[in-house]
């Protein structure tokens, strides 16, 4: 039972949960997020009785690896099977010699429905616990990024996705630095409030992809609850709170949004803020959508610095595996 599963616990309550001596907890809690291992048996510092106790008691969650898919750059896409069946997916990417970046899940599948994204035709299925966002983290053989850009809306597990963040920042876990990990969201206004009033110096992201009102509706419904204006509100008062610039993430759609109109319309929204804008090539190929042309890319990067707005036309990685961005969806080989 997910209760009794020691891997979503942070230092404070793992002690509390244990009623062990706080140097025990913290041997236990290194040989969870330090070393990961999932066997109580692994744990070579702690006496025989105690390692019985916490079998007895406890168990440390791990995911099953249905599949594991290797793209011609390197990309590895991670099929996970969770203890009650639900799937996720999981991409692990190197970029030059020294970023290891995993790219995790937060929920399995997704309820907002974006229309070029392949997760979105899976439906929502839950949540992801804490020790099942860290599992994704662990499993890889060595991580110094990490993006909250898989399956799931983020700020729909606000809870869960910031403890698993903390977890990640411990310095008794992998220690890894805030700056190191980003959160992308679709635009969940509560979501980035919050998150200006953490403590943590996370990376924030918000997938935009259009600045045209009636337009961001059809392709994000959640433009409905969320319209640009109060997202603008909020993306300025997390910048007046954190001094942190952001990304906004934009996927060109031929025909769709790379329009002069469109261009413009995303200045505009611009104006204000400190930002810098990943023009991301489109990349579900059995979705309805077009891959913009190169013009089309080359000539919003020249306008948007003609603005003195920073953009980048991101390579796309394990397009072949269906691993880039919005490819991720996840279906039980064994039927
Ligand atoms: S793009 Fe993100 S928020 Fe939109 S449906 Fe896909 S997973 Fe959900």
């Amino acid at each position: 039972m997910a209760e009794n599963d020691l891997k979503g616990l942070n230092l404070y309550e793992l002690e509390d949960c244990l009623k062990l001596p706080k140097f025990r907890a913290k041997q236990i809690y290194h040989w969870i997020h330090q070393k990961h291992v999932v066997s109580f048996d692994e744990m070579a510092n702690l006496p025989l009785d105690v390692r019985k106790e916490l079998k007895e008691n406890f168990y440390i969650s791990s995911p099953k690896v249905l599949k594991k898919q290797r793209s011609k750059d390197g990309t590895i896409k991670y099929l996970l099977e969770l203890e009650d069946g639900e799937l996720i997916e999981s991409v692990y990417l190197k970029g030059g010699e020294d970023r290891f970046t995993v790219c995790v899940s937060s929920q399995s599948g997704c309820s907002l429905g974006c229309k070029f994204c392949a997760t979105s035709k899976m439906g929502f299925k839950r949540n992801l616990l804490p020790g099942e966002i860290l599992s994704q983290v662990y499993m890889m053989p060595k991580v110094n990024n990490v993006v909250f850009m898989g399956m799931g809306e983020p700020f729909l597990n606000y809870e869960n996705v910031l403890k698993a963040v903390y977890i990640l920042n411990s310095k008794e876990g992998i220690n890894l630095g805030a700056r190191k990990i980003t959160i992308s969201t679709s635009g969940i206004v509560e979501g980035i409030k919050k998150l200006a009033d953490e403590k943590i110096q996370v990376r924030l992201a918000v997938s935009l992809n259009s600045a045209v009102e009636e337009l961001r509706s059809t392709l994000m419904p959640v433009n409905q609850k969320y319209p640009l204006s109060e997202l603008w509100e909020a993306i300025l008062s997390y910048q007046r709170k954190t001094n942190r610039r952001i990304t906004l993430e934009y996927i060109l759609l031929g025909g769709i949004n790379d329009s002069d109109k469109d261009l413009s319309a995303l200045v505009m929204f611009c104006k204000g803020l400190d930002v810098n804008i990943n023009l991301i090539p489109y990349n579900f190929y059995g979705g309805e959508f077009k891959v913009s042309s190169k013009e089309k890319s080359s000539h919003f990067i020249e306008k948007l610095k003609s603005k003195g707005i920073e953009s980048v036309l991101r390579v796309s990685r394990g397009n072949d595996i269906a691993a880039a961005c919005g490819q991720l969806v996840a279906f039980n080989p064994r039927g």
